[in-house]
């Protein structure tokens, strides 16, 4: 019950963002007072995303790496929304730093995220899945995990299931948990083991020696009728037989790097209803969340009714809505399937306990939810996206001043790969304006445009009075108003 009340209120929130998209400025104005701070005294770091390499992923499974960007672990990037409201300063120009906290339990630093990537054709329609009604779900944490806690025990969050590191590895059918070479794997659940060794006969992956050697086992507990297993892969030794009972928290292998591995570590896999390749799910779903920590799930659905694929979706605490925190994408359509219970397009895991906001950007729209995520439990977020407004007619009998995040008169044509940026003013009087190489002047409570290459760029607001804003902005290619706006108030 607990997760359905989530839902609805999911929905309703959905609802609420779509008014206020076409009333133009509540929406706006709410994200614009949490964005305040971080505007006014954060030296935000440069980003050192090389973020005009547009990775085009190629919707095929099987393609070969398209793209070269890698995480960065070093950098902790400030990703900031793309529509804000700053306010001016009182008084002192200087900036006042804010300490900017590590999170807690952050399984691998931060990294870069990701430029806009070229958007993927949308093929499969949501409602021809049958996808489950998450309001209805329940968790089925049924396994442990497969090492003790000596030893790292969550999977590589810049590689989570259903993802393929922007065109970097292959698609990803499981997690990849790194320990030392030879230490030793758990079961994560009772069972039988029905394959020990290479699997240079049997055809585990998507080729013969795939993983080098492997462990399977068929558990137990059937989930709906259906069988469920658990592989091992990349594994140095085997220590099971096949035919062998074994229970959860036997040691069944050791961490190696057999087959196709870039280093030790064991990648774990869900199967259900099948002992194939094809039969993943994603283990984030079933392997019991460490206390104090929950799992993200989620669905992105554009307005026509289709799934969006390999789309980024980014995660931030609560207590630093500006401020990036962890990324991953949606499935690509057709290669892994969805939880049965869930109905999931992405995840991520081993979030710790607390609020955040989800963001994910699409369609000239930035979708953006506030959640909270349970101990041990899975959160849901449903993205369903809203259609544009329709355009204005083109004379209106009583004209108004329109809101400032919508349509202006002169608002520029940008050559293509460009964008233009507005900036609007509240302030009773000049503001000089500097974004990326640019100055301008913006007139007493008026507004001005830039023309601007797209990606990050910063920005300084100063009044005459030494008054001064400042910040970073992720701006996006065209000429959509509401994404790419700043509006400044005293
Ligand atoms: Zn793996």
């Amino acid at each position: 019950m607990k997760n359905r009340a989530l839902t609805d209120n999911l929905r309703l929130f959905t609802v609420a963002v779509a008014l206020a998209l076409l009333v133009g400025i509540v929406a706006v104005a709410d994200r614009g007072r949490m964005a305040t701070v971080a505007m006014l005294g954060t030296p935000t770091p440069t980003p050192t995303s090389t973020a005009t390499a547009t990775a085009t992923l190629a919707p095929v499974p099987t393609s070969t790496p398209t793209a070269t960007q890698t995480p960065s672990p070093t950098s902790s990037p400030t990703a900031t929304p793309r529509r804000e409201t700053a306010t001016l300063a009182p008084g002192t120009p200087a900036s006042t730093p804010t300490a900017t906290a590590t999170p807690v339990g952050t399984p691998t630093p931060t990294y870069t995220p990701s430029p806009t990537p070229t958007p993927v054709p949308r093929t499969v329609l949501a409602s021809s899945l049958n996808l489950p009604d998450p309001g209805e779900a329940e968790d089925h944490f049924w396994f442990t995990r497969p090492f003790t806690d000596a030893h790292a025990t969550w999977g590589s969050s810049y590689y989570p299931f259903g993802t393929n590191n922007r065109g970097e590895y292959l698609w990803h059918h499981g997690i990849d948990i790194q320990n030392p070479m030879g230490t030793p794997i758990l079961a994560v659940g009772d069972g039988v083991v029905v394959h020990a060794g290479p699997d240079d006969e049997t055809l585990l992956g998507p080729s013969l020696n795939f993983f080098g050697q492997a462990l399977l086992i068929r558990h137990d507990r059937e989930w709906n009728d259906l069988p469920v297993y658990t592989l091992y892969g990349h594994v140095s030794k085997v220590l099971a037989q096949e035919g062998q009972p074994v229970e959860a928290g036997d040691v069944v292998a050791e961490v190696g790097q057999a087959g196709v591995a870039l280093g030790p570590h064991l990648h774990l896999e869900v199967r259900v209803g099948g002992m194939t390749y094809r039969d993943v799910r994603n283990p984030d779903l079933w392997v019991m969340p460490d206390p104090g920590y929950g799992v993200v799930a989620g669905r992105v659905i554009d307005a026509q009714g289709y799934l969006v694929p390999q789309q980024p979706v980014f995660l931030y605490r609560a207590e630093e809505p500006d401020r990036f925190w962890r990324e991953t994408f949606t499935y690509p359509d057709g290669v892994v399937k969805s939880d049965g219970e869930w109905g999931e397009t992405f995840t991520f895991a081993d979030v710790p306990a607390g609020g955040y906001v989800l963001k994910t950007y699409f369609d000239g729209r930035l979708y953006t939810r506030p959640i909270t995520v349970t101990d041990q439990a899975t959160t849901f977020v449903l993205i369903e996206g809203v259609a544009l407004p329709p355009t204005p007619p083109p004379s209106t009998p009583t004209p108004s001043p329109p809101p400032a995040s919508e349509w202006r008169p002169d608002q520029p044509d940008v050559p293509p790969g460009m964008a233009c940026f507005l900036v609007t003013s509240d302030v009773n009087g000049e503001v000089t304006f500097n974004l990326g190489p640019q100055t301008q002047m913006i007139p007493p409570n008026g507004y001005i445009w830039f023309v601007i290459e797209p990606g990050y760029a910063t920005w300084t607001a100063d009044m005459h009075d030494g008054r001064r804003g400042r910040g970073e902005l992720d701006i996006q290619p065209g000429c959509e108003p509401f994404v790419n706006t700043l509006s400044l108030s005293e």
